[in-house]
């Protein structure tokens, strides 16, 4: 049980800790913060951050002994890390099977993951070799994209590959040798299911919607949008199948491929809140945010509503410093100094004020 006034602890500094310190703070929690930048967007926002490293294991065990709960908004995190903290407090997700940091850090182990708890997933092999590379494209019918097992996010680390790539060139490319190659799923759109667990097996999750990508990056997304009632809950039955295989106590984001035929493929999930939730914030009457800090306090699950049809769209670096800022429009700055091209600056959220979701 948390109860008010106890410390939530954020491992990272980025945007997803900045909206889940905020949340705390509004619920009546102390937040702590540790991660590299002390001036990035979380750091900005909670008196108590700590500087350190995440090898630094002396500095993790002084965090996390002064924390209630904990958890940790980027998913590339040594887990290690997670094991020091987890000594000292509760962390958020969890599992007594293998730590959903290990099977979402790996593309192979969270496809392996996906099957094994009777998910689709495109058909994938793993590549450690040139040969391996010829052979596997050859078995996906000559198009497919080969990915880094570990630390690809927004669309980096990837290769699309058609039968007259050079795929010699691709190799001396990849930074890691260990890969893997997906065949190319025909989707009709893509969509993501933003789901809780609690302690008790109670789950509560986001309503879902559209989500659209430019260059592998996450741009737009549209509740409902296309995603119908009989989409949506064969969804959220997968994502319980998945948390329960894999017995995982916290909030996780699943990305699904829409087919034609309406069937849901797995794509990767998140051991995090996602960005495909931030228009919770506005457009529901729980977050994605409230959704985790309420497994945190071990009460009862209480199922967000949709309020207004929510559209929320990105705003990155090349677009920063001339946003559309209509009154309509929630705007988010994440405060980041920098505006890098495709660096996520913030984003927008419009609600639909006059229709109910339900109309
Ligand atoms: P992020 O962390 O931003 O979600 P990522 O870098 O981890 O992205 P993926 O989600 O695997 O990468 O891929 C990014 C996008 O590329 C997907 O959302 C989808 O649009 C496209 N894509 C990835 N894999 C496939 C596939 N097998 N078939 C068709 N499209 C794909
Ligand atoms: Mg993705």
């Amino acid at each position: 049980m948390l109860s008010r006034g106890a410390t939530i602890g954020i491992l990272g500094d980025g945007q997803l800790g900045r909206m889940l310190a905020q949340t705390a703070q509004r619920r009546g929690y102390k937040v702590r913060g540790y991660g590299q930048d002390a001036q990035g967007p979380l750091a900005q926002v909670v008196a108590d951050f700590h500087r350190g490293g995440f090898d630094d294991h002396r500095a993790l065990e002084t965090f996390a002994s002064g924390c209630d709960a904990l958890t940790c908004e980027f998913e590339s995190v040594p887990l290690s890390a997670i094991e020091i903290a987890s000594q000292n407090a509760h962390f958020y997700p969890r599992s007594k099977q293998k730590s959903p940091f290990a099977l979402a850090q790996d593309r192979l182990f969270e496809k392996q993951a996906a099957q094994a708890a009777k998910l689709t997933t495109a058909p994938f092999f793993a590549v450690d070799s040139l040969a391996q590379l010829e052979e596997s494209l050859a078995l996906l019918g000559g198009k497919g994209i080969l990915k880094t097992r570990r630390e690809g996010y927004d669309g980096k680390g990837q290769w699309r590959l058609k039968p007259e790539t050079n795929l010699s060139n691709i190799w001396v490319q990849t930074p890691q040798k260990d890969l893997l190659i997906e065949g190319l799923v025909p989707f009709d759109f893509e969509t993501s299911l933003i789901i809780a667990r609690n302690d008790h097996e109670q789950v509560a999750y986001l309503s879902m919607g559209d989500n659209i990508h430019q260059n592998g990056i996450l741009r737009e997304c549209r509740i409902p949008g296309r995603v119908t009632q009989l989409i949506q809950d064969a969804a959220v039955q997968l994502g319980h199948q998945f948390m329960e295989r894999h017995g995982i106590v916290g909030l996780i984001a699943i990305e699904f491929f829409v087919l034609p035929s309406r069937e849901l493929v797995f794509n990767e999930f998140a051991p995090r809140p996602h960005n495909s939730g931030h228009w919770s914030l506005e457009g529901a009457d729980r977050s994605q945010f409230d959704l985790l800090i309420d497994v945190m306090e071990k009460g009862t699950m209480v199922q967000p509503r949709l309020l207004y049809p929510t559209q929320m769209q990105n705003i990155l670096g090349e677009e920063i410093l001339n946003p559309e800022k209509a009154f309509d429009l929630f705007w988010h700055d994440y405060g980041k100094a920098e505006p890098k091209a495709g660096r996520k600056m913030g984003h927008v959220t419009k609600i639909d004020v006059k229709r109910s979701a339900k109309s």
